[in-house]
């Protein structure tokens, strides 16, 4: 499918949209607020904004693509659990927003329309595989082998929920001591509070250099990725997502340590590590780029 594409990002507080054209440029990046089209009372309301959109933007649309912050059925047509957004939990929402859209809407976990996103904008390879970490609010991970998401029995990748021996932190999905309670914005802005309080969060990094609590956090992330790393052994390996792109992030640091502890010689010697450029409209790239790919 070489046609024009529509990719939608869906947030718990914003949906972005936008247009993807043949030549792979994306155009016409809109903001709403999510309650506003995707309102709790009717989700497939969503249906009509992406043909509203479409004609909007005046082209022939072939599909959509669309990133749900959560848990979909293995075939991605029917939301399982979406903690955000509670009231699209159970929705057969792939067929409910076709049907109002006119054209072919296929959903996706966000998490893997961002690394879809990378995958285009940083001109990855598309043969072998690609791990992606992304370091927001939570720890979301994604791969692609050959191009495509890679599926296992139950279409998840969530290494932000890797138990980690001796936390004892009650994580948003019911379990104890998960990973993304130690590797996240969720951790940083705790730290915060608990030794840091004067401090602002933007200027957590810089302020803070050289203290045992952020030495702490960046090693467990290498332990993280270094785990996924030689695991995985995959061609590249992207790092993004809000807390790699705050300022005075040791980038350097991690990468270090993600080498010191994979495998030596390889996959320590031979890792390509990038760092996702962490633009606002990545997800809804991704999204696009799947529907067109799909
Ligand atoms: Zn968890």
């Amino acid at each position: 499918m070489k046609g024009y594409t529509v990719g939608a990002d869906v947030g718990g507080t914003h949906v972005r949209l936008a247009l993807l054209t043949p030549e792979g440029e994306l155009r016409r990046v809109v903001k709403y607020r999510r309650e506003e089209v995707m309102p709790d009372g009717d989700p497939f309301r969503f249906g009509d904004v992406l043909r509203q959109y479409a004609e909007d933007c005046a082209v022939p649309v072939a599909a959509a693509g669309t990133g749900i912050p959560g848990t979909l059925s293995r075939d991605c047509r029917t939301v399982l659990n979406v903690p955000n957004i509670p009231a699209l939990n159970g929705l057969e929402l792939a067929d409910g927003l076709s049907r109002r859209a006119g054209f072919p809407v296929k959903l996706e976990n966000d998490t893997v329309m961002l690394l879809g996103g990378d995958l285009h904008r940083l001109s990855l390879p598309r043969r072998g595989l690609i791990l992606g970490v992304y370091v927001g609010t939570g720890l979301g991970s994604a791969v692609f082998y050959d191009a495509r998401p890679l599926r296992g029995a139950n279409s998840l990748n969530e290494l932000g929920h890797f138990p980690i021996p001796g936390s004892r932190v009650k994580c948003t999905c019911g379990n104890v001591g998960c990973a993304e309670n130690l590797v996240s914005g969720r951790r940083l802005q705790a730290l915060r509070a608990e030794k840091w309080p004067e401090t602002h969060i933007a200027e957590l990094f810089p302020a803070m250099a050289g203290s045992p609590e952020l030495a702490e956090f960046v090693d467990t992330a290498a332990c993280l990725l270094a785990g996924c790393v030689n695991l995985l052994d995959p061609e590249v390996l992207v790092v993004g997502g809000g807390v790699p792109a705050m300022r005075g992030f040791p980038r350097e640091a991690l990468e270090a340590a993600v080498r010191e502890k994979c495998m030596h010689p390889r996959p320590a010697d031979s890792l390509r590590l990038v760092w996702s450029q962490g633009a606002d409209d990545t997800g809804a790239l991704g999204a696009a780029w799947l529907a067109r790919e799909s």
